[in-house]
């Protein structure tokens, strides 16, 4: 028996995310090996089971995947982070239904304190929530339940592999919990990454188990603080709490690499106008305010002549202003750009966030007013009629520099002009 005053966490994951994302809109592909690229279609960065099982690596470059690809039939699809993101939001709003203390994670994962319930119906509740889940939305996730959250993500790791998509240490005895461990590989431990597995490799450490019982002196003295505190968690003991507050964000950084190098500096400016507004919309969005922009420029660093330029421009009256924001992008560009380059990325970083509520207007402020009501305009009619319909002249949208989406499915589930349609007979 736990003692009764341990936490119950949950770890919620989705299933091989994007993939399962561009599958519920292509029920043919439920079977088939199915993969989705990198911006730019570089590498592989969200496999199936099938797949994996067809041999094809994560973070492998497209092009050398190819031959197994073609071999094996393998649906492949650019990313589409707005399909992504809007699925995201949909799931992790089902979440909340289960727990009001939740810490978002990442895209597709997120922790659960479930210490409300009791420990003889945790199967049935990450049961509950896994169906619920996949009924709502399609997306399969996988769920573990432990008193850590350490041991949470060894209990999904299993969880992946067991048909019902869940497993939980909470109702299980230390022998169960000791049996997983030693079966688990040290490098999969949360916070454990390939260094450190190979320093405990090397050590004698072969499994978690032994991870486990490491001597606390050792581990001080040899690692870090942070590995003693995992160790503590694998053994049940709560060292990482859950972050239920999101933190706010100091800088903000808009940037894409160009499906083919670009050299005008008209080009480049259109680039960094629509980062500046991605960015701006984004800060505004959390009701922040930038009191630095930087602005970057690069060439290749595989090719000669490698070339990489940054401008930084402290702003005198701290802004999340759109109009304000390209002003001095396209100020900084016009500082850093020089001629004859082959330019393959740009950027622009808004740094020095703090909240909008927070800064004291100063004898100059009156002047913003009308511009913050004009932002606000602009942001409504984009979030009613969907992104880009009211924007820049600057921002001129002629393609050039878009990213390399080839295979992009095109859906996006937040903005009705995207979303797919059926079409009868
Ligand atoms: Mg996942």
């Amino acid at each position: 028996m736990q003692p009764i005053n341990k936490r119950i966490i949950a770890l919620v994951d989705c299933n091989s995310f994007y993939v399962s994302c561009e599958r519920l809109f292509r029920p043919d592909l439920a079977k088939r090996p199915v993969v989705v690229l990198s911006n730019n279609d570089g590498c592989i960065i969200s496999r199936s089971t099938e797949a994996k099982q067809v041999g094809i690596k994560m973070g492998e470059p497209y092009f050398k995947a190819k031959p197994l690809i073609n071999k094996y039939k393998v649906a492949v699809f650019s990313s589409n982070y707005e399909l992504y993101g809007d699925l995201s939001r949909r799931v992790m709003k089902i979440l909340k239904n289960f727990s009001s203390d939740i810490e978002f994670y990442s895209i597709d994962e997120a922790f659960l304190d479930l210490t409300h319930i009791t420990m003889e119906s945790v199967e049935d509740y990450i049961s509950k929530i896994r169906k619920t889940i996949l009924q709502w939305t399609g997306i399969p996730v996988s769920i573990g339940a432990a008193n850590t959250k350490t041991l949470a993500k060894v209990a999904n790791h299993i969880a992946k592999k067991k048909k019902m998509g869940i497993e939980e240490f909470i109702s299980k005895d230390q022998n169960y919990i000791d049996k997983e461990l030693k079966e688990f590989p040290v490098a999969e431990v949360w916070g454990i990454g390939r260094q450190l597995s190979a320093f405990f490799h090397n050590n004698h450490f072969h499994n978690t188990y032994q991870l486990k019982n490491a001597d606390n002196y050792w581990v001080r003295k040899n690692s870090s603080v942070v590995v003693l505190k995992t160790i503590h968690e694998l053994q049940g003991t709560c060292c990482f709490p859950l972050n239920c507050t999101p933190t706010v964000r100091k800088n903000c950084c808009v940037s894409r690499s160009f499906g083919t190098s670009i050299t005008d500096m008209y080009d480049l400016q259109e680039a960094l106008v629509n980062h500046c507004i991605t960015a701006a919309e984004r800060i505004r969005s959390e009701g922040l305010i930038a009191k630095t922009i930087y602005v970057f420029i690069k060439t290749s660093r595989f090719k000669k002549n490698y070339l990489s330029r940054v401008e930084k421009i402290d702003i005198p009256m701290p802004t999340n202003n759109t109009l304000e924001l390209v002003d001095l992008a396209i100020k900084a560009l016009e500082r850093i750009y020089s001629k004859g380059h082959y330019y393959s990325k740009a950027g622009v970083l808004l740094s020095g966030l703090q909240p909008r509520a927070d800064y004291t207007n100063n004898l100059f402020s009156d002047l913003n007013r009308n511009l913050d009501h004009l932002m606000n305009i602009i942001d409504q009619t984009n979030n009613k009629f969907g992104r880009g319909s009211i924007t820049l002249a600057a921002a001129r949208h002629n393609n050039q520099f878009k990213l390399r989406r080839q295979h992009s499915s095109k859906i996006d589930t937040s903005f009705i002009q995207r979303a797919p349609v059926v079409k009868a007979g």
